[in-house]
């Protein structure tokens, strides 16, 4: 059987090797000039052989598939793990930088408000039996129809409350809380309660970068993988596939789509989409998330996430667990913030984060180098990663996860484990399974 992936992220990478691993003939077209996609670990202007993620950062202990990876290619999980809560994080407000205690005091109803928030969410999520399909849940419509800003208004925050938030919503689905359905988040949280059996789970970043991740995937495969050539168009029928793209044409059984979808919303596509899916593809939520890093000569800084009511949103090092004096700070803006940040090139982004950076710490010294990537800018991702947005889950969680004939959709924003690495992988091999299985 022929198969023709397009994309080498990791959805595109592990569905290419479980194809091949079935005896099939695959081709891996990918239209940048690495593979990795939103796996990107960046090093070139920093000191000291310092480096931090421009992408995809951190690995949950409950996500096997990347774990089982980290282990085949001998990657190592650095320091001791990082647990998401909201109030273990400092907080930049009104010009005062405050510990988690400092915020309890100034604010002693914050963790029960913050508490109130969860309980209705942990209320949505009870009756979701399965997080594959939370447009089953009994309560899909009116769920779907709600979004975290009338979670957030049921709650009745205060004010250090709503920005934390605020911050979690900008920061975890890169999208404003309206912008969220509260369905998407209880389907997160199911799949994520499945998981962990209700223990704590740690993230860890990788020792040397993540990149070395799809660098190994696409080793394994590389005789299949040609790169700098772009899907354009394509075709099917009864009989096959036919992809067109910037460099020639290709026949295959089976074409699987690893990309984001707005990539996918300029190819032509000749043979016509059923309306749902059409719509699917074209009206997906996408989260937008800027990432810009700055190295400094000292860290002069205290350990851990600091959440801040400034322009750059989070603020935390990346390096915490890499030698050398100098440090890297990270502004991680999602949401309005985070498109906001895409406008300004590059330089004026690094220079904004920086300031910020010198402000929230007292820091004394001039940044030495720095890099800020927002995906939104990057045409073959159009945003960070997919976010249902209200309504979405019912309208299109299912659709997006039906072959069309010969053609099958894989990437993050089709798997249960939606917006993260593992869902990628997840994705990949749901394809390979039912493309084999189809014979
Ligand atoms: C800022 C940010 C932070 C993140 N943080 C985390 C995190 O901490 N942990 C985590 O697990 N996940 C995180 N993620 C999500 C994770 O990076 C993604 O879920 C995952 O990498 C997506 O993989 P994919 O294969 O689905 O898509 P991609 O990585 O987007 O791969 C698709 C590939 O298709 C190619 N392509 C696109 N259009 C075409 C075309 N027309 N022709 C040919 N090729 C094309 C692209 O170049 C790309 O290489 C983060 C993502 C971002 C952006």
């Amino acid at each position: 059987m022929r198969v023709i992936v397009i994309g080498a992220g990791l959805a595109g990478l592990r569905a290419t090797e479980q194809l091949l691993a079935a005896g099939c003939d695959v081709q891996l077209v990918e239209g940048g000039r690495r593979p990795g996609g939103r796996v990107r670990t960046v090093s070139a202007p920093f000191a000291g052989g310092q480096y931090s993620e421009s992408g995809a950062e951190w690995v949950d202990a409950i996500h096997v598939r990347m774990i089982e990876l980290l282990d085949r290619f001998g990657l190592e999980r650095l320091g001791p793990g990082e647990q998401w809560t909201t109030i273990r994080r400092w907080i930049h407000h009104r010009g005062r930088l405050m510990s988690p205690d400092d915020v309890r005091a100034a604010d002693p109803a914050v963790l029960d408000e913050l508490d109130h928030f969860d309980r209705i969410i942990d209320d949505a999520t009870a009756d979701l039996a399965d997080p594959s399909r939370p447009h089953l849940h009994p309560r899909a419509a009116a769920l779907d129809a709600l979004s975290l800003a009338h979670v957030a208004a049921q709650a009745n925050l205060g004010e250090l409350a709503s920005l934390f938030k605020l911050r979690d919503a900008q920061g975890e689905f890169a999208a404003e809380p309206a912008d969220v359905s509260l369905l998407f988040v209880a389907q997160q949280r199911a799949y994520h309660a499945a998981h962990s059996g209700g223990e704590v789970v740690l993230s860890h970043r990788v020792k040397g970068g993540l990149s070395a991740v799809a660098i190994g995937l696409a080793a394994g495969v590389a005789s299949h993988i040609t790169i700098n050539e772009h899907l354009v168009a394509l075709e099917q029928d009864a009989d096959g596939v036919v992809v067109h793209t910037d460099r020639r044409l290709l026949t295959a059984d089976h074409v699987v789509l690893a990309c984001a979808l707005p990539p996918l919303r300029s190819v032509d596509f000749r043979t016509e989409m059923p309306p749902a899916l059409a719509t699917a593809v074209h009206q997906l939520g996408y989260g937008t998330i800027t990432k810009t890093s700055v190295q400094w000569p000292q860290r002069g800084w205290p350990k851990g996430y600091a959440t801040t009511s400034g322009r750059a949103q989070r603020v935390y090092e990346p390096t915490v667990d890499q030698p050398g004096e100098q440090g890297i700070l990270m502004s991680y803006c999602g949401g309005d913030g985070g498109r906001e940040w895409a406008r300004l090139p590059e330089p004026e982004r690094i220079e904004l984060a920086a300031n910020e950076m010198k402000a929230m710490h007292g820091l004394q010294t001039n940044a030495m180098s720095g890099y800020s990537r927002a995906w939104s800018n990057e045409q073959r991702y159009g945003g960070a990663y997919a976010v249902y947005t209200p309504g979405q889950i019912t309208a299109h969680w299912q659709v997006l996860r039906q072959p069309w004939g010969r053609v099958h959709l894989a990437g993050e924003h089709v798997a249960t484990c939606t917006g993260y690495m593992e869902g990628a992988l997840e994705s990949g091999e749901t394809v390979a399974a039912r493309i084999v299985a189809a014979g």
